[in-house]
């Protein structure tokens, strides 16, 4: 038998030899768009804190009161000790937020997906997802047991096509999407795949991990996370009350992982407060996306995230480096988060974001002809 460190090596070394090892930035944030790496001051076009919230004074504060007040951590799973009161107040404004029941905050977006997943369908069951789901959903339906089929991103014609082939041969099923496509940032067509779920006894889960304002198609399973828009940690899924009912007694994501600690539920209580008392702050980063696929000729973005495909591992890592020697850090996003052959640089923007940058970001874009 090998070592473990063999089998370490020849993994990396594998790993090396596609461009696809991944390694970690020792990165220092601060309020604004400015990051610290390495000495270096960078503009992020990197994170996913789309309106500055995690650096809101109010946000701050309220996580600093919440941990002097309740401790640092929550002690257990939430239905064992960990249930501290922020959480109480937090749920009932998400389930506003999203125009739901009832909502329930699980440790963060992944751990909702692939402890709600499971809890909704089994083996008797059939999960039809978009090609393009976010990891942990796969992960989920995997979990699940459930006959799991793939249609082709955001066709909801395949999508159809798929139910009525299968759906008769299982009890219960289910159209899973996300709302905004992670790494694409293009939007699923919520209102037809619901009309496709409803013609075929189906109930449809969305994910809105990167939605920065709530969808106005009712979706029956709603997944969220805290740590994007709302700058903190955990996730969450909105729906009805017997559905989160159902969940709190059978997601084991749920049941078996502790609380988030107390400052967590804080932060993102109050981020989502800062949320509520400013609709058009929310705004923000669609305009500053909008900015940048204008003036490179693009099509208008219609979420603040724009990808710029480049196909190959050893040129978007290429291109990134080089951004970073202008002063800008963008990830290079590769397999297995995206599909072979689409390796591309990821472009996320946020209120944060000054114009003048991001000007100077599509003119050096274009110099270098990516586009
Ligand atoms: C980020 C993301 C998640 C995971 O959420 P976390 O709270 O970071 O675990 C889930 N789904 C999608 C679509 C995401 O982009």
């Amino acid at each position: 038998m090998p070592t473990l460190n063999d089998v370490a090596s020849k993994k990396l070394t594998a790993l090396q030899q596609e461009n696809r090892q991944r390694r970690l930035r020792d990165t220092v944030r601060g309020v604004g768009s400015v990051i610290g790496r390495e000495d270096k001051q960078l503009i992020s076009f990197t994170c996913n804190d789309y309106l500055g919230l995690s650096q809101h004074a109010t946000v701050k504060q309220a996580a600093s009161d919440a941990a002097l007040r309740y401790g640092a951590g929550a002690g257990a799973s939430r239905l064992v000790t960990g249930n501290h009161p922020p959480y109480r107040e937090l749920e009932t404004k998400l389930a506003t937020w999203k125009r739901a029941e009832s909502a329930l905050v699980f440790g963060s977006g992944y751990l909702a997906n692939t402890g709600i997943v499971p809890a909704l369908v089994g083996k008797d069951d059939l999960i039809l997802a978009d090609k393009l789901v976010h990891a942990c959903l796969i992960d989920g339906a995997r979990l699940s047991g459930a006959t799991f089929q793939r249609f082709r991103h955001n066709d909801v014609e395949d999508c159809r096509k798929q139910l009525e082939k299968h759906r008769a041969d299982h009890r219960n099923a289910l159209i899973i999407t996300d709302e905004i496509f992670s790494m694409d940032g293009d939007a699923a067509p919520l209102a037809e795949l619901k009309a496709a779920a409803e013609a075929h006894d189906t109930w449809l889960m969305a994910d809105g991990a990167h939605a920065l304002t709530p969808s106005s198609v009712p979706i029956d399973v709603y997944v969220g996370t805290l740590s994007k828009t709302l700058g903190a940690y955990g996730g969450f899924v909105a729906g009805s009350k017997l559905l989160v009912e159902m969940l709190t007694s059978t997601a084991r994501s749920f049941i078996f992982s502790t609380g988030l600690p107390p400052a967590t539920v804080a932060a993102a209580n109050a981020a989502l407060s800062v949320v509520l008392e400013n609709p058009t702050l929310a705004t923000a980063p669609l305009i500053k996306a909008k900015l940048f696929t204008e003036r490179l000729g693009l099509k208008p973005a219609v979420a603040p995230i724009v990808p710029v495909i480049l196909k190959s591992e050893e040129a978007t890592l290429a291109a990134s480096a080089l951004l970073e020697t202008q002063g800008f850090a963008v990830a290079a996003i590769r397999p297995p988060t995206v599909p072979e052959g689409s390796s591309r640089l990821r472009f996320t923007f946020t209120s944060e974001h000054k114009d003048k940058d991001i000007i100077r970001l599509a003119d050096f874009i274009k110099e270098q002809g990516w586009i």
